[in-house]
């Protein structure tokens, strides 16, 4: 009696499929036929190594050509005005990407993961009819491939709180608007079958709810559950508990309520009321956020104590949430370290850990077969390996963490201020850049031979080297201030770090959907981290001998690391952030010794960091605030920090902003005008700050006129002296054509904005 579940699996495929299928009809190369045989062939593929690994319950519908929350709109019939001409698969592409006639709907973080989601647009005068068609049809092609499928679709209350209406309002009176729509969904889908089991998933739940929101949980579920009798409802949240939803949802008739007990801790605190409910529970103990193996003999210990609440019959074995969010397979890792390979675990081999994990736990190991019995043995090996592995462990560096006594820079920002304005001489409306300059095919090209070792060290350094010289002549030609060298000899701002400091490791295939037929391959910190030797002196002392103007040295901040990877789970983030922060700040220390006098420590990442509960909140902000301050604090005062960051609402983080203490921060405002530096001004806001005042997301190129306005609309705001002159973040996705005019205005508006200033006295 083996019962497991999975809330959901990848679907781009293990060699990319789906990606190439699409960007080839997308490029006009191939027809959409092609497409759909590719999709075709990977759902099959997909549905056959999950009932091959023995998973009961698998799920249709977590294919999507795009995006799961754009297929859910689809099916509403949620197709905004600009689209509605269109049809069929040039609707649906358009949706998501835009056409010639039409910009495409916005995209944003699914959570607090790195997939992103098509958030659906509403409005009142809008009418919803039901669209089936794929939910159906998915269904089917499942059943005659011989397996019966549950249905995933995304939760009516999650997908009103994660849509945006165009009309101005909440997007919450469209309630009985779009209630209708699932109701005549379920009855569609339960003509599908004698019984069918549907996957609602509703990961709203985990958030802070209003008691709005929290009022619609019962009469919805109520009202779904009961639609057909043949028809059983599992309503399932992830990546944090979703408690407050639990106690609602179980007096309703649900047949059962999947839980994240990876992320979501204090769902154990639910137990009582689901077992109270005699409701089954999908009880998420592997994670499918992370690439470790799940430490089976803890999952067991775990899933016991769960049983001692909520009846071992009503318990389902399961992933924490969908398998999106970690990579395919370990098959194609073939060039990592097999020590580290062996602690890993992707996508198809989490799913034998949940059918290991269900065996076990319903039967006794002493129902494992030969083999089974080696699986359970090699993960109790692997897991005993990593707690103890010399790879990961390094006494020096947890020496230095206890030891640590240095948390922040010497002197107070305004006494650091005054040395640096006197020292370093720039002038009010400093012009800067973020730190990238246009990655040219021919940078790329040496950076993949040298790697690929068809290009020998010298011969790499040389073309970098001619990169900085080219980049460094032309902020030289049109004036900029305060120079950069460009970042030609990065790929990545995480991973050229990652890849020099110990503890990192990196995948060959390791790819996770990032949105559409975008992947990204994070890089996984296994061990302590540790800077074996600088990491960018050499590049930026270069730089900085070409010219007589400040160099500024350009870092990654601790934080922005620790986010955009995946991070060792046998210590808390904010230990392994501090580790990170010491070797980001030996790494400042280096260049001020080398001479550089501007440091950049981006934090790009800061902001999504985020937890997604409130009462969480202060332990992230506690630790990021820390460990930015420690990875700067060998900084002298004369030595000025600066920082980054991309985006553009700080109204309920700027505190946290204020306490990092960088002496000059630049943030993404081009878009928003001056409303968001507002807030700045309104805490009062001591350091100085670099306001985007073009949008670099777009090729256009800014014309002076328009850069004088916004750099007037920014002065409406903060004074000159607290103002820095910049882009809204790194050139490295333009080209040196738009560059190249873009900056060469952005300096003459400033002379225009100084002059007048001149003039007025
Ligand atoms: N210094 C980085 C760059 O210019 C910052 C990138 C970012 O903020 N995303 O590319
Ligand atoms: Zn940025």
């Amino acid at each position: 009696m083996s019962k497991n579940y999975i809330v959901g699996f990848p679907r781009i495929g293990e060699q990319r499929e789906l990606k190439k299928a699409l960007e080839s009809y997308w490029a006009n190369k191939s027809d959409f036929s092609e497409v759909q045989k590719v999709a075709s062939e990977l759902k099959h593929r997909h549905w056959e190594y999950q009932k091959d690994a023995g998973i009961e319950q698998i799920s249709s519908n977590d294919f999507s050509f795009y995006d799961n929350m754009l297929d859910m709109a689809v099916t509403l019939g949620a197709v905004p005005k600009r689209f509605q001409d269109l049809q069929g698969e040039e609707l649906y592409f358009a949706m998501a990407r835009g056409n010639q006639n039409a910009v495409a709907m916005e995209m944003t973080k699914w959570f607090n993961t790195n997939y992103h989601y098509i958030v659906p647009e509403l409005s009142l005068e809008d009418s919803y009819k039901l669209n089936a068609n794929k939910i159906i049809e998915e269904y089917k092609e499942a059943k005659a491939h011989g397996i019966k499928t549950k249905i995933n679709i995304i939760g009516p209350i999650s997908f009103l709180a994660l849509s945006k209406r165009v009309d101005r309002g909440d997007t919450f009176e469209l309630y009985s608007k779009i209630l209708p729509v699932y109701e005549e969904l379920l009855r569609e889908i339960a003509e599908l079958d004698d019984t069918v089991t549907v996957q609602i998933d509703e990961p709203i739940f985990v958030k802070d709810l209003e008691p709005k929101v929290l009022s619609l949980i019962k009469p919805t579920y109520d009202k779904l559950a009961l639609i057909s009798s043949n028809i059983k409802i599992a309503v399932v949240s992830y990546f944090e508990h979703s408690k407050e939803a639990t106690k609602i949802l179980v007096n309703t008739p649900v047949w059962a309520l999947g839980l994240d007990f990876n992320h979501g801790e204090e769902n154990l605190e639910s137990l009582s009321d689901i077992a109270a409910s005699n409701k089954v529970l999908i009880a998420g103990v592997v994670d499918g956020r992370n690439i470790w193996k799940n430490d089976i003999n803890a999952t067991i210990a775990l899933l016991n104590s769960i049983a001692q609440s909520v009846k071992k019959e009503n318990i389902l074995v399961s992933s924490s949430c969908s398998l999106l969010h970690v990579p395919f397979t370990l098959r194609y890792e073939e060039k990592m370290n097999s020590e580290i390979k062996n602690w890993l675990s992707y996508g198809v081999e989490k799913l034998e850990e949940i059918v290991l994990i269900s065996k076990i736990f319903f039967d006794g190991k002493e129902s494992l077969n030969a083999e089974e019995k080696a699986l359970f043995e090699a993960n109790q090996e692997a897991n005993v390996s990593r707690s103890s592995s010399p790879l990961i462990h390094d006494k020096k560096v947890q020496e230095r963490i206890q030891n640590i006594t240095k948390l922040e820079r010497d002197g107070a920002y305004e006494e650091r201020i005054k040395i640096q304005k006197e020292l370093l001489g720039y002038k009010d409306l400093a012009t800067t850049t973020i730190g990238s300059f246009p990655q040219t095919p021919q940078v790329r090209h040496a950076r993949r031979e040298f790697k690929n070792g068809n290009l020998t060290q010298a011969a790499y350094t040389q073309e970098m080297k001619n990169y900085i010289d080219d980049c460094v002549a032309f902020q030289e030609e049109c004036g900029i201030e305060v120079l950069v060298h460009g970042e030609p000899e990065r790929n990545d701002m995480v991973e050229y770090f990652g890849e020099q400091l110990q503890g990192y490791g990196f995948s060959q295939n390791g790819w996770v959907q990032s949105y559409g037929s975008r992947c990204v391959k994070p890089p996984f910190i296994y061990g302590d981290i540790s800077r074996p030797k600088p990491m960018t002196v050499d590049w930026i002392t270069y730089a900085q001998s070409k010219t007589d103007k400040i160099m500024k040295g350009m870092l990654t901040g601790p934080v922005t690391i620790l986010n955009w990877s995946f991070v060792r789970d046998d210590m808390s983030r904010g230990d392994v952030s501090k580790q990170i922060a010491l070797a980001i700040c030996d790494e400042v220390d280096d260049l001020q010794n080398a001479g550089i006098k501007m440091i950049q420590v981006d934090e790009a990442a800061f902001k999504e960091g985020y937890p997604l509960r409130a009462a969480k909140v202060s332990e992230y902000e506690d630790f990021a605030v820390r460990d930015f301050k420690i990875s700067v604090s060998s900084a002298r005062k004369e030595t000025q920090i600066h920082t980054h960051m991309c985006y553009s609402e700080f109204n309920d983080i700027i505190a946290t902003i204020e306490a990092m203490d960088a002496d000059v921060i630049s943030i993404e405002t081009a878009r928003s005008g001056n409303e968001l530096l507002k807030i700045f001004a309104q805490v009062g806001y001591k350091q100085e700050v670099g306001p985007g005042v073009y949008d670099i997301h777009s090729p256009r190129i800014p014309s002076i006129e328009e850069i004088v306005k916004q750099i007037h609309s920014l002065l409406e705001v903060l004074p000159k002296e607290q103002l820095w002159i910049n882009p809204d973040c790194g050139l490295k996705t333009r080209k040196y054509e738009e560059v190249k005019p873009s900056l060469k205005n952005m300096v003459e508006a400033v002379q225009i904005v100084r002059e007048e200033f001149e003039t007025v006295k």
